[in-house]
C-alpha cells in the first residue's frame, strides 16, 4: 500500500515537474516581431522597449517613462517558498542594459510582486516618481522612498510628463483570486511573494502628440471603463488568459482593443518571469497557462479585422513605434522589416 502511494506521488510530482519546465515556443510568431531601431536624429519619435511581463520603456528622446520596473524575477522555488526582495544587482545590469538613467516617472499596473516589487529601487536610482494606488505607495514607503517620490493616482485624472499625458485607469485584474486585497502598512522585503497584495489594477493610457498607447498588463476588465479612450496601440496582457474560454477572450479584446480602436495589438504579460531576463524568454510554462490558446485568438481576430495587426516586440531592444512624417503626421510608423508582413 504504502509503495502504491509513494509509486502515485512520485509520478504526479514528476508530472508536475514535466509542466512547469514545459514552455511553448515563440518561434511560431516570429514573423510578428518588430525589429529594434533608433529614433530619428530629428527627436520626432517614440520608442518603446519591452522588458518583460509589463515592464515597458516609453521615450521620445526627452521624457522616458517607465511601467512597473520589475527585473528581479525570483525563481519560482524562491516564490513558492521563501522571501523575495529586490535584487540590487540585477536591477542595476537591467537598467543598464535598457539604458536607462534617468526616468521622469513609473507607473504600476497593480501591487503584485511582479509588478510592484522593484519600482521603488528602480525609482531610486532613477529620480522617477512612483505612481500607482496606495497599496503601491506603501511597496513604495517600504522601501524608504521619500513621500514626495510617490503619487497616489486618481483614475482618469490625466497626468502630464513633458511632452506626454498619462491617465491611470480603474481595471480589474484577472480573476485568479490570489493575492488580492490592499497593501495597508509599508511593505518591507524581504517578505512573502502573496504579501504583494494587487491593491487596485490600472489600465494606462499614453498620449503623446505622435500617437498613444494603451498598457492594459492583466486579463480582466471593468465593462466600459475604456469608453471615451482612443490608443492606436494596445500593449495586451495576456497571461492566464489562455486558461479562459473563447467568449472570455471575445469580451476582453472588445472591452480593451476593440473599444479603444487600436491599430496594433501587442501581446505582454506571456513571459515565464521565474526565469531570469538575461535569458531569452519563454512564454508561461503550460502547467500555468496556454499561451498557444492565446495568440491563435490574437492571430485570428486581427486576421478578421481590417487595419489592426498583431505585433510582437524584441526584448530589451528600443522599436520606434510614433515617428513624424513629413506630410503624413504621426503612424504607428511602419518600421522597415513591418513591411514584408
Ligand atoms: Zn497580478
Amino acid at each position: 500500500m504504502f509503495l502504491i502511494a509513494l509509486l502515485l506521488l512520485s509520478t504526479a510530482i514528476g508530472w508536475v515537474v514535466y509542466r512547469l519546465n514545459d514552455h511553448p515556443s515563440l518561434a511560431p510568431y516570429e514573423r510578428y516581431l518588430l525589429s529594434a531601431g533608433e529614433l530619428p536624429a530629428s527627436g520626432d519619435g517614440v520608442s518603446v522597449t519591452f522588458l518583460g511581463v509589463s515592464t515597458v520603456l516609453i521615450s521620445d528622446g526627452r521624457t522616458a517613462l517607465l511601467t512597473d520596473g520589475f527585473f528581479t524575477r525570483p525563481s519560482l522555488a524562491r516564490v513558492a517558498l521563501g522571501r523575495i526582495e529586490p535584487d540590487r544587482e540585477v536591477i542595476a545590469r537591467a537598467l543598464d542594459l535598457a539604458g536607462i538613467d534617468a526616468l521622469e516617472a513609473i507607473f504600476v499596473v497593480h501591487s503584485h510582486y511582479d509588478h510592484a516589487m522593484d519600482a521603488p529601487e528602480v525609482a531610486r536610482r532613477t529620480g522617477a516618481l512612483l505612481v500607482g494606488s496606495e497599496s503601491t505607495a506603501n511597496v513604495g514607503r517600504g522601501w524608504g522612498l521619500e513621500d514626495d517620490r510617490i503619487r497616489v493616482a486618481e483614475s482618469g485624472r490625466p497626468m502630464p510628463f513633458g511632452d506626454f499625458t498619462v491617465t491611470l485607469i480603474r481595471s480589474r485584474h484577472f480573476p485568479h483570486g490570489r493575492a488580492m486585497g490592499e497593501i495597508a502598512e509599508p511593505l518591507v522585503p524581504p517578505a512573502r511573494a502573496m504579501a504583494y497584495r494587487e491593491g487596485g489594477s490600472w489600465s494606462i493610457h499614453v498620449e503623446h502628440r505622435l500617437g498613444s498607447l494603451l498598457i492594459h498588463s492583466s486579463a480582466g476588465w471593468i465593462p466600459g471603463a475604456l469608453e471615451g479612450y482612443r490608443a492606436d496601440v494596445v500593449m495586451l496582457g495576456i497571461g492566464l488568459l489562455g486558461s479562459r474560454d473563447e467568449a472570455y477572450r471575445r469580451d476582453y479584446f472588445r472591452e480593451v482593443v476593440e473599444t479603444v480602436g487600436a491599430r496594433w495589438v501587442i501581446p505582454i504579460h506571456y513571459d515565464d518571469f521565474t526565469r531570469p531576463l538575461d535569458v531569452p524568454l519563454l512564454p508561461l510554462p503550460a502547467f500555468f497557462d496556454d499561451f498557444g490558446a492565446s495568440m491563435r485568438f490574437l492571430v485570428e481576430r486581427t486576421e478578421a479585422s481590417p487595419g489592426l495587426e498583431l505585433v510582437m516586440l524584441p526584448v530589451g531592444e528600443p522599436v520606434v513605434m510614433f515617428e513624424a512624417r513629413a506630410g503624413v503626421g504621426s503612424a504607428p510608423a511602419r518600421v522597415s522589416n513591418l513591411d514584408r508582413l
